[in-house]
């Protein structure tokens, strides 16, 4: 590639973060919450390494991938000493053993055997996996996770598996024309997050709430999040080849 491409696309990067984070305040700000409360994650599902470390450069702490062969490919190349990384998509059971120990937290923990499965590989490597339970908030048929209805009694069974501790709520919300309609579906997940919390169970803190994506993490700011996860509002669109 063209020097002068990348330090254009680097720069467009820069723009990108410099808006995204510009927008997270104003949106905290605006709902009486301290923006510090809200963690950006940097999605970097198909940015190349060149990307990603810029993002790095200028701050970013902690970024998301989805794929487990992606990540384990790019990630000798990234200079992660000052940031972390969350697996965020979803994880069939047989690649449990290639990510464990490799990544962070592991966000997209959808049903009980996948936890159980997590936390088997974990004692087998003497660590303890940091999760968090995926929601499928909007019921959507397409989509993965636990829904709102089960979760307090799957999230007490995932709590008992050793190898695993249980961080808090994950979701992906369905496509809506309507703002106000995935507002109120954050604000859903923002109860049934505060309703686990208050059950106490062992194992379960509870500390971080994982909602909102480029085109909707203003409202789910608004609405609790504490943990944001944008791709495209940096990256610009992927590329998927
Ligand atoms: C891709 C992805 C994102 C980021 O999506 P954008 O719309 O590009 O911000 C967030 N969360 C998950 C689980 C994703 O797969």
């Amino acid at each position: 590639m063209e020097r002068s491409f990348i330090e254009k696309a680097c720069a467009s990067v820069e723009e990108g973060l410099k808006a995204v984070r510009f927008s997270i305040e104003e949106a905290a700000v605006k709902s009486g919450r301290d923006p510090g409360e809200v963690t950006l994650m940097a999605v970097t599902k198909t940015v190349e390494p060149v990307y990603i470390n810029h993002a790095i450069s200028l701050g970013v702490e902690l970024i998301g991938e989805n794929k487990v062969q992606e990540f384990l490919g790019k990630k000798e190349e990234l200079d992660l000493s000052t940031c972390k990384a969350h697996l965020i998509g979803h994880l069939q059971t047989n690649k449990v053993g290639k990510i464990v120990g490799n990544v962070d937290m592991i966000e997209s923990v959808d049903s009980v055997k996948l936890a159980r499965e997590i936390g088997r590989q974990s004692v087998l490597k003497g660590i303890v996996t940091d999760i968090l339970v995926e929601v499928n908030v909007g019921n959507d048929e397409n989509k993965f996770g636990i829904t709102p209805e089960n979760a307090g009694e799957m999230i007490g069974e995932i709590a008992e598996t050793r190898g695993v501790r249980v961080r808090g709520l994950m979701t992906v919300p369905p496509l809506l024309e309507n703002p106000a309609e995935t507002r109120k579906l954050f604000s859903q997940m923002r109860k049934l997050f505060i309703d686990i919390d208050n059950k106490n169970i062992d194992n379960v803190y509870m500390d971080i709430l994982s909602m909102g994506m480029s085109g909707d993490f203003r409202e789910a700011v608004a609405e609790g999040s504490t943990l944001v996860r944008v791709g495209s509002a940096i990256f610009g669109q992927r590329n998927y080849r």
